[in-house]
């Protein structure tokens, strides 16, 4: 009797953990790869301190103005032996580079320092210096062999376009080896929304209205997957000409991105692809932009323009919800 006792005693305990009461919530913010981050995960405080941690090894690998890190020791001697980490991202970078026909150039950092968006003693350069340090730029001249990577002298590297992605991507896997089901991580601008909410529903990620930075223009309702938005509010300066300039590069002119668009917000599993995208369909501008996306395909997307349109994928076009009314909804049908 004592041994059926107790084995309705352990059903009932195992039968408890089953369908337990929702997990805990630990939460924590940080500052990391030059921007506020907001970790909130249904799990332990070690699982939030794991994230933590994480994030900050990624950035200590591969910030640009941290001396210490890779990029910086590539970018000063011309070629490094690098963590495993970095290699991979730089190989993919490449790639992405290569996909976007060079709208994503992960070498334009002598262009990006010289705008003044690094020191952000911001000033407007000449066509001749653009002209001049353009011929340090080029991704097709990254060599990468066996954990080594090489640049050509005056060449220096900058992951600012991805990094945040990739970090998802590496927070992603941290998390499904630790066995949390559900998390949402805002690194700034890409959110990785990985599972659903503790009660099933789905995460509601505000994408930032780009005229009033304060509210949301609109909500997308997404479960298991990474959101990666840019936007030309992020990092900006206004000239002496009156004229605005954001931190976005077209790499094959050396300037600003001008072109009407606000903000382009990526949504995929891949958060490595996702930034490099929002970065390279900024520099891109509409026209191609929407060819890229049709003939691409894989990934949602939202574009924001100047004159209030929203373009938006065939994909998301119930699940993105627009709140700011001003703006007209536009499908891209793919
Ligand atoms: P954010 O970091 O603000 O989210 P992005 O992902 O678009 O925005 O990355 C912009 C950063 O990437 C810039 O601050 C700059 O360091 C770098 N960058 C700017 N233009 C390009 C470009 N065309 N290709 C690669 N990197 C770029
Ligand atoms: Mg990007």
């Amino acid at each position: 009797m004592k041994k059926i006792v107790l084995a309705f005693i352990l059903i009932l305990l195992s039968g408890f953990t089953a369908c337990s009461p929702l997990p805990g919530k630990a939460g924590v913010s940080l500052f990391a790869m030059d921007t506020y981050m907001q970790l909130d995960i249904y799990g332990s405080q070690a699982d939030s301190d794991a994230a933590e941690a994480e994030l900050q090894r990624l950035d200590k690998l591969l910030s640009s103005t941290n001396p210490e890190s890779d990029i910086s020791r590539i970018n000063q001697s011309g070629s490094a032996k690098v963590d495993a980490d970095t290699y991979e991202l730089l190989r993919r970078s490449v790639e992405l580079c290569k996909i976007t026909d060079g709208s994503l150039d992960i070498t334009v950092y002598p262009i990006v320092k010289k705008w003044g968006f690094i020191s952000r003693e911001y000033s407007v350069p000449s066509q001749a210096e653009l002209a001049a340090l353009l011929k340090n730029v080029g991704y097709n001249q990254v060599k990468l062999k066996d954990g080594t990577v090489t640049v050509p002298k005056g060449f220096e590297l900058d992951l600012g376009a991805v990094a945040k992605g990739y970090a998802a991507d590496m927070l992603k896997k941290l998390l499904v080896e630790r066995e949390v089901h559900s998390a949402v991580l805002n690194l700034g601008g890409t959110v990785l929304a990985h599972g659903e909410k503790p009660d099933g529903s789905k995460w509601k990620v505000g994408v930032t209205d780009p005229e009033n930075t304060e509210r949301y223009m609109g909500v997308l309702e997404c479960r298991d997957t990474i959101v990666v938005t840019s936007g030309d509010y992020e990092r900006f300066f206004i000239g002496d000409d009156g004229k605005t300039y954001c931190h976005i590069i077209d790499p094959k002119s050396g300037y600003p991105a001008a072109n009407g668009i606000a903000s382009v917000t990526v949504i995929s599993p891949d958060g490595t692809q996702n930034d490099a995208l929002t970065t390279a369909l900024f520099v891109m501008g509409l026209d191609r932009a929407g060819e890229f996306i049709k003939s691409r395909g894989g990934f949602d997307c939202i574009i924001l323009t100047k004159d209030k349109k929203a373009y938006i994928t065939k994909g998301i076009e119930d699940s993105f919800i627009i709140k700011n009314e001003e703006y007209e909804k536009l499908i891209i049908d793919g």
